[in-house]
């Protein structure tokens, strides 16, 4: 398979859509930005054995490099409306090329995001996708600006794909149907880009959960000159992690990596109008602490035996 007839078997997607004028197909992509907004840009690289098992399926390797890189979208409240791919594998091989595309596919036109180039090379497989998001200007959510007396808020759940990636590597063993629902929180993460929305405004600082809550969070008081008291009691865990022994879920809900949840910060008369919005978009709201003014400082009401937070690249 060539890598001319790759490109328009695989990465010419759909119709084209107002914003593209050139997609593509040409030597660079042409964009028309809508009027009075701010462009939002972020690029994650995806490389196999370090970012995803090498037995991950090709329709979740699709699926997973756009949703980490959407997640970030989310994260800065943007609305998602282009991204490049560039694709790096050892063979060309069609039907893992096939499944890859439509995984990513899949989740691409659910948000409504358009593929407008790429590059496609031969080497370790390894995936970038650089997004790109749109929010008016101002109003794009940061890291900084908690302010102690906020509460410290999560999406969803927290360490289930921690669980399902010691599933996969055999390092743990849970019933099948926990396993199950585990593996398809560490494959098929959700960006939360409705709640991104709804933050919009009403949070007074945001990111996204990638390496861990305490890693994460971590950065975000770091942004924001503040501290914050966490309390373990109050993290959302899932019926399925549930099922595993209490040190060893703490440890995933607050240093695994890989929830790709919303980590924010609110100040608390905001709290019932956010939670009554995400419900109505299924996407629960849970308070786990508050910030205060204790520069930096991150407290826990739980010890661990050591020291190590998150998962930092070269450590
Ligand atoms: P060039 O040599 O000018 O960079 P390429 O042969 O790399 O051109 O790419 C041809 C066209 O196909 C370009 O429009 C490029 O954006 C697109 N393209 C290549 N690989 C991909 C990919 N993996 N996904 C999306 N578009 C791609
Ligand atoms: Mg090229």
């Amino acid at each position: 398979m060539s890598e001319f007839n790759l490109i328009r078997e695989y990465f010419l997607w759909g119709k084209p859509i107002d914003t593209v004028r050139i997609g593509v197909g040409d030597d660079a992509a042409v964009l028309k930005i809508p009027l009075n907004n701010e462009l939002i840009i972020s690029v994650d690289t995806f490389n196999e054995g370090i970012h995803f098992p090498v037995e991950t399926p090709a329709h979740a390797v699709g699926y997973k490099a756009l949703a980490v890189n959407l997640s970030d979208l989310a994260a800065m409240g943007a609305e998602p409306a282009w991204f490049t791919l560039a694709l790096s594998m050892p063979v060309a091989d069609r039907s893992w090329v096939s499944e890859f595309t439509r995984g990513m596919r899949e989740l691409a036109q659910k948000h409504n995001i358009s593929l407008i180039g790429g590059d496609t090379t031969r080497g370790a497989l390894s995936i970038t996708i650089q997004v790109m998001g749109l929010a008016a200007p101002g109003v794009a959510l940061l890291r900084r600006g908690a302010q102690a007396g906020d509460l410290v808020c999560v999406s969803g759940t927290l360490g289930d794909a921690a669980a399902g990636l010691a599933v996969v590597q055999n390092r743990l063993e849970l019933t099948a149907s926990a396993a199950e629902y585990c593996v398809q929180r560490l494959y098929y993460p959700t960006p939360r880009l409705a709640l991104g929305v709804i933050l919009r405004g009403r949070a007074t600082a945001c990111m996204d959960i990638s390496d861990g809550l305490l890693a994460d969070l971590g950065h975000l008081l770091q942004a924001s000159g503040v501290g914050a008291c966490l309390y373990h009691a109050l993290l959302p865990i899932s019926s399925a992690l549930k099922t595993v022994a209490f040190d060893q879920r703490l440890d995933f809900a607050l240093r695994g990596g890989d929830d790709y949840e919303v980590l924010f910060t609110l100040p608390p008369a905001l709290l019932a109008e956010v939670q009554d919005e995400a419900s109505k978009q299924q996407i629960g709201v849970t308070v786990i602490g508050h910030i205060d003014a204790q520069q930096a400082d991150l407290r826990l009401d739980y010890a661990f035996p050591d020291k190590r937070r998150g998962y930092e690249h070269f450590s």
